[in-house]
């Protein structure tokens, strides 16, 4: 406990424990251009505007609405680049941790995964399931987060709801549970059925440049006087459904289903079912598991663990910064906590919220909230922080790298500092560093999950460790975990070769998925097992 532990905290634990059921922490996993960005913003404005306005169907409201869109889009490049963005909708704090996309997919994007209670699985309308989607999908499996669904885009042309709705179920194997249902197909977009009232959700679009769809709720009878055939078939298909997909809360929460709903973010359609959504049904912070199989509870003293590590722009000030997710207890900025891996104390005066480049000081957080913590080079992804006895999470999990590149000293003179700077990168989990004893030790393989990876090397390894690196592309883009008896045949194939990873993980690397397929062909069943999420 710190030194500003005051006596009405004796009853700490019930009210860490009222704190915890009122967060809401989660992540959108989609496809580069599905509009993740957009529905970030349109999910915070919402909120704001819920604030404000009590609620923001029907007219009154409209008047913030339009105010805070144009002030979010001046601060257009904060809430993109927001590492945790932290929004209050009535007594629930939600946080929202940004899975870098884009041309930065990276292993940071996973680890993000690591973090967060819930994820948002954002589609696009027209193009259903994606392939990035389905990596993020599949970290969101392996770690059990229950995914909630949103269909994206859908003011224009797409496909079937029903066909969609089908794919993920053969893609994923998860049951769908439509929350909402498109009134009006894909381009006509009218509103939605409203599972909850059995009535409708208009949107009405406003004429003008920025649009903020208008939302209306009707009754059944109102609906069928103003779309006629399209509400009438459109309840009909939500009954069928909602009959063969029964609500299933506890499915939901185990993984096995999803919540769907159809909207359009741009014109903030559906969003505010969404932000219902995760209000009422999706899950507040759990006891974390701990790597003896127990799990800490939420009211133990305090825990959590660091899921990224961001260097800062300015490599002059070495400014590096820590992101922690809370998992037990309540941090309170300046308490002296332990840095598991080090044994040693830390120092948490330094403690911030970070929306982009916005940084604000944090004076107190609990179960489910992200604290970065300022100029904490000790800090490493995966490593725990904790307040009294000792605690050990699980580590966080290494992905499977697809891209390769051997890296070399420009400089013969500097090799030294190079050596010290690939360690550091390692360590800090920038790239995997692996080496084979046919290319030697001077001329280490980076593999990553994201070729942005080898940008941030390149770039590091010049500016802070004053050692500049030549990159060579290795044409492999496959990893998997060989069995050591196979180890000799794999090295002998064409377009392949094993290396070692410097925590002594055996790593096969494969030129593409047929290579793999043909050389796999020859060895015992099993002998070649998935990199990902290994640990
Ligand atoms: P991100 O790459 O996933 O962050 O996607 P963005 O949010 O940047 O959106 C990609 C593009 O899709 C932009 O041009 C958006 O304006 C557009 N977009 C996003 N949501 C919608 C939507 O609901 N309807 C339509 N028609 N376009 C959208």
């Amino acid at each position: 406990m710190s030194s500003t532990t005051t006596l009405h905290d004796i009853d700490l634990p019930a009210r860490v424990k009222q704190e915890a059921a009122r967060r809401r922490t989660f992540a959108i996993i989609s496809h580069p251009d599905a509009g993740k960005s957009t529905l970030t913003e349109a999910l915070a404005l919402h909120a704001a505007a819920i604030v404000r306005a009590g609620a923001v169907h029907g007219k009154h409201g409209r008047q913030g609405v339009t105010s805070d869109w144009l002030e979010m889009e001046r601060a257009r490049g904060i809430s993109i680049t927001s590492s945790a963005l932290q929004f209050t909708v009535g007594d629930v704090h939600i946080n929202m941790l940004d899975t870098p996309g884009h041309a930065d997919f990276s292993e940071d994007t996973y680890r993000v995964l690591a973090a967060v209670d819930c994820a948002v699985m954002l589609l696009d309308a027209a193009k259903g399931l994606e392939p990035q989607t389905l990596k993020l999908f599949e970290v969101c499996r392996a770690r059990r987060i229950p995914v909630i669904t949103f269909v994206n885009k859908w003011d224009r042309p797409g496909l079937e709801p029903l066909a969609l709705l089908d794919e993920i179920h053969a893609r994923l194997g998860l049951e769908t549970v439509p929350v909402t249902w498109p009134v009006g197909v894909a381009g006509d977009f009218r509103g939605v059925v409203d599972r909850r009232t059995g009535g409708m959700v208009e949107y009405e679009r406003t004429p003008g440049g920025v649009t903020l769809a208008r939302e209306q709720d009707l009754s059944p009878e109102e609906a069928v006087a103003r779309h006629g055939e399209d509400w009438v078939r459109a309840r009909e298909e939500h009954e069928l459904l909602a009959l063969t997909a029964e609500e299933d809360r506890d499915a939901f929460l185990r993984g096995e289903s999803t919540p769907v709903l159809f909207g359009a973010a741009v014109l903030n359609m559906g969003v505010g079912a969404l932000l219902d959504l995760l209000v009422d049904t999706a899950p507040a912070p759990a006891p974390w598991p701990l790597i003896d199989g127990g799990a800490r509870e939420l009211d133990a003293p305090f825990s959590g663990f660091v899921f990224k590590v961001q260097a800062g722009m300015d490599t002059a000030h070495r400014d590096r910064l820590a992101f922690v997710r809370v998992c037990s207890g309540r941090f309170e900025r300046g308490m002296p906590l332990v840095h598991a891996a080090t044994g040693r104390p830390f120092v948490s005066k330094y403690a911030q919220s970070v929306f982009g480049r916005e940084r604000h000081t944090v004076d107190e957080a609990y179960p489910g909230d992200i604290v970065g913590l300022v100029n904490a080079a000790a800090l490493r992804v995966g490593d725990t922080l904790y307040d009294g006895p000792p605690v050990t999470f699980p580590p966080v999990p290494r992905f499977s790298p697809e891209h390769f590149r051997v890296a070399r000293v420009a400089d013969a003179g500097r090799s030294k500092q190079f050596r010290r700077g690939i360690t550091q990168l390692d360590e800090e989990g920038v790239v995997q560093v692996c080496h084979s004893d046919a290319r030697g030790s001077a001329s280490p393989v980076l593999a990553a999950v994201g070729p942005m990876q080898f940008e941030v090397v390149s770039h590091r390894m010049a500016s802070e460790f004053n050692a500049p690196i030549r990159l060579e592309a290795l044409p492999y883009e496959i990893a998997r975990r060989p069995v050591p008896e196979v180890v000799g045949d794999v090295t002998r194939a064409i377009g392949a070769e094993v290396l070692e990873r410097t925590d002594g993980t055996l790593m096969a690397v494969f030129r593409d998925k047929w290579r793999l397929a043909t050389i796999e062909r020859d060895l015992p069943p099993g002998s070649l097992r998935p990199l990902f999420g290994e640990e």
